[in-house]
C-alpha cells in the first residue's frame, strides 16, 4: 500500500511537470522559429537588394567598357548621366585618373578630387573606397567602385533601408571570399565574425547575439541579420504566456487520470470485500479429462469476478490483491462453501467426480481454511475424496505449518495436487518436503511439446520422477491434439485444457456429463465446447 502510494505520488508528480516542462520547451523552441523567421525574411531582402545592386554596378562598368584616353569627353559624360539616372542604386558615376576623380555625370573637376587610398579590393580588377562624402555631394555617405579608371558611387542607405521590427537589428553586406564587410549598420560588430569560416552557415547562436546569414555563392555575396538575444527572452516568455497554460492544464488532467487510476488501485481490497458481501463472485468450472477414454473425469474450480459496471476481472489481477490485503481467506471460504454446494449435483451426475479447488498461502498458514472445507464437506455429506486441494510452492511459505494442513487433509482423504509445477513456484523441494497425490504439470511445458523448445527436453524427467514418486499426473493448458497424444503415449493420466473445455458455469458442466453419460465420447476430442463466460 505505503508503495502503491509513493508511486503514485511520483507518477503525479511527472504528470504534473512533464506537460509543463515540455509546454517551455516547447516555448522556447517558437520563440527562437519566430526570431529566425523575422531575420530571415529581412535577411533575405537584403540579399536581393544587395545583388541588384552589385549587378547595376557592373552594368554600369561594363558599358563604359576598357579605359579610354578622353574619359571625359562630352559624350561619355552624357553616357554616365544616362547610367546614374537609369540604375536605382547608383548616384553618380565618373572617371578618375592618378587616383584623382576627374570628371562625373555632375561635370568636370579641374584638379581632380582626390580619392585617397582605396579600402581594398572586391574583386579582380575592382576598388572599393568606402564611406566617401565627395566635395559637390556634401550629404551623401557613398560607398565607389573603380575598374579601369571608371568610377560607380552607390548609396548604400538605399540598399539598407529596411523596415525593421527592431531598432537594435544589425544588418550587413559581406562581399568576396574571404568576406569583407562592405556596408554594416547597427549595433553588432560583424568584422570578427567575416575572419572565421562559420560565416557560412545559415544561423549561428552566439552568446548574445542570433544571427541569421543569405548567401549567393554567384555574385559572392553574405547578407547578414543579427538580432540581441534579449529579444530571444521576450519571445519566449510571450510563447510561454500561450503555452504554459496549455502545459498545465494538461498536466492537471494526466494528474487527475492518475488519482482515478491510484484510487482504484487503492480501492481494489475496499471493493473485493463489497463483491463479497454482494455476492458478485462465482465459480466456473474447467473439465478434466482422462487422457486414455477422453471422459470428463472432473473439473478445476476457477473464481469469476464480475463487478457491478459488468467488467470481469481476471483472477491473476484481483488473487493476489486479496492476498496481500488479507482478504484470500474470506474468498477461499466463499470457494469452499459454493465449491461444496455445487459438488452433490456432479457426483449425481457422475459418481467418482472430482473436484479441484485452489488454495493460497495463508491457507495453509493456519487451521481455518482446511477446517472451514472439513466442516462444509460434513454439512453437505459430500465424499471428502472428491475433493482435490491444489497449492503451489508460492503457497508454502512456512513448509511445516503446510505440513501440518495437508496430513489434516490427508486424515479426511482429501487429496493434494501441486500446481503449476516446473515454473519455479513449484519445485522438487516442495515434493520433497510434503506429501501430495498429483502434480498438475504447468501449460508452459504442454506448450513446449508444439513448439520443440527447449523446455519439451524437461517433460520426459517430469513424468518419470512423477512415476517414481507413484504421484498421478495432470497436464494443463492442453490445446492440441498433438499435445494430447504426447502426453498419453507417455502416460500422463489426465488433461486440462481448451481443448476438452473452456472454464464454463455449472450448469455447461452438468450438461456436459449428462451427454457423456447417454454416449461414449470418442477419445480426447471436441468433447466439450469452449464457454468461458463470466
Ligand atoms: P491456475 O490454478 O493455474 O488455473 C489454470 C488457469 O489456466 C486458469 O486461468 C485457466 O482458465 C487457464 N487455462 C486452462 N486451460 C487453458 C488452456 O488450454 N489455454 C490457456 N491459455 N489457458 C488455460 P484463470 O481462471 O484465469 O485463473 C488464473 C489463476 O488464478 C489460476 O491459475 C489460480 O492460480 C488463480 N485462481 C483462480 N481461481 C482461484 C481461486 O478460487 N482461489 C485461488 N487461491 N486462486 C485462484
Ligand atoms: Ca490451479
Ligand atoms: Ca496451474
Amino acid at each position: 500500500m505505503r508503495k502503491s502510494l509513493i508511486l503514485a505520488c511520483v507518477l503525479g508528480f511527472t504528470a504534473l511537470t512533464v506537460p509543463i516542462a515540455a509546454a517551455l520547451h516547447w516555448a522556447s523552441r517558437e520563440a527562437l522559429r519566430v526570431e529566425l523567421s523575422y531575420a530571415g525574411t529581412v535577411a533575405d531582402e537584403l540579399l536581393r537588394r544587395a545583388i541588384a545592386a552589385r549587378q547595376q554596378i557592373y552594368l554600369a562598368l561594363d558599358t563604359l567598357g576598357p579605359a579610354r584616353r578622353n574619359a571625359c569627353s562630352e559624350t561619355t559624360l552624357s553616357l554616365m548621366r544616362e547610367l546614374s539616372m537609369g540604375l536605382s542604386y547608383l548616384k553618380d558615376v565618373g572617371a578618375a585618373r592618378d587616383g584623382r576623380l576627374m570628371c562625373s555625370s555632375m561635370g568636370l573637376y579641374r584638379q581632380g578630387i582626390a580619392l585617397g587610398p582605396s579600402d581594398g579590393r572586391v574583386s579582380s580588377g575592382v576598388r572599393l573606397w568606402r564611406d566617401v562624402v565627395l566635395p559637390y555631394a556634401p550629404g551623401l555617405h557613398l560607398n565607389l567602385y573603380e575598374r579601369e579608371g571608371w568610377v560607380v558611387a552607390l548609396q548604400p542607405d538605399l540598399v539598407f533601408d529596411l523596415a525593421l521590427r527592431d531598432p537594435d537589428t544589425t544588418v550587413a553586406v559581406l562581399l568576396g571570399s574571404p568576406p569583407m564587410v562592405i556596408q554594416s549598420r547597427g549595433p553588432y560588430d560583424p568584422t570578427p565574425l567575416a575572419r572565421t569560416s562559420t560565416v557560412t552557415a545559415p544561423y549561428l547562436e552566439l552568446a548574445d547575439h542570433l544571427l541569421v546569414l543569405r548567401h549567393s555563392p554567384e555574385n559572392n555575396l553574405t547578407a547578414l541579420v543579427a538580432i540581441p538575444r534579449t529579444g530571444l527572452g521576450t519571445r519566449t516568455q510571450e510563447q510561454a504566456l500561450i503555452l504554459l497554460p496549455l502545459g498545465a492544464v494538461a498536466g492537471l488532467l494526466l494528474v487527475a487520470a492518475v488519482a482515478l487510476a491510484t484510487r482504484q488501485r487503492l480501492s481494489l481490497p475496499a471493493e473485493i470485500r463489497l463483491g463479497l458481501k454482494r455476492r458478485e463472485f462465482h465459480l466456473h468450472y474447467q473439465p478434466l479429462v482422462d487422457l486414455q477414454t477422453g471422459r470428463c473425469i472432473g473439473a478445476e474450480a476457477l473464481l469469476r469476478w464480475r463487478r457491478p459496471e459488468g467488467t470481469p476481472m481476471s483472477p491473476d489481477l484481483f488473487i493476489p490483491v486479496a492476498e496481500r490485503s488479507g482478504l484470500i481467506r474470506a474468498i477461499t471460504d466463499y470457494v469452499i462453501d459454493q465449491a461444496v454446494r455445487d459438488l452433490p449435483m456432479l457426483l449425481a451426475q457422475q459418481p467418482g467426480f472430482h473436484l479441484g479447488i485452489n488454495f493460497s498461502a495463508q491457507d495453509l498458514e493456519h487451521d481455518g481454511s482446511v477446517t472451514q472445507l472439513l466442516r462444509r464437506l460434513r454439512e453437505m455429506q459430500a465424499p471428502a475424496g472428491s475433493l482435490v486441494v491444489e497449492i503451489t510452492e508460492r503457497n508454502v511459505t512456512d513448509a511445516r505449518a503446510a505440513a501440518k494442513q495437508i496430513a489434516r487433509l490427508h486424515d479426511h482423504g482429501v487429496q493434494v495436487a501441486v500446481d503449476d509445477f516446473g515454473t519455479g513456484h513449484s519445485s522438487l523441494s516442495v515434493l520433497a518436503g510434503l506429501e501430495l497425490d498429483i502434480l498438475k504439470i504447468d501449460k508452459s511445458f504442454v506448450d513446449a511439446i508444439d513448439a520443440q523448445a527447449a523446455a519439451s527436453l524437461v517433460l520426459p524427467h517430469i513424468i518419470d520422477m512423477a512415476k517414481t514418486l507413484r504421484l498421478l499426473l495432470i497436464a494443463e493448458g492442453v490445446e492440441t491434439e498433438t499435445q494430447a497424444d504426447y502426453l498419453r503415449e507417455r502416460g500422463v493420466q489426465y488433461a486440462q485444457g481448451w481443448l476438452y473445455g473452456k472454464p464454463m458455469p455449472l450448469e455447461a458442466l452438468l450438461d456436459l456429463l449428462r451427454t457423456q453419460g447417454r454416449a461414449w465420447a470418442p477419445r480426447g476430442r471436441g468433447l466439450m465446447p469452449g464457454t468461458d463466460h463470466a
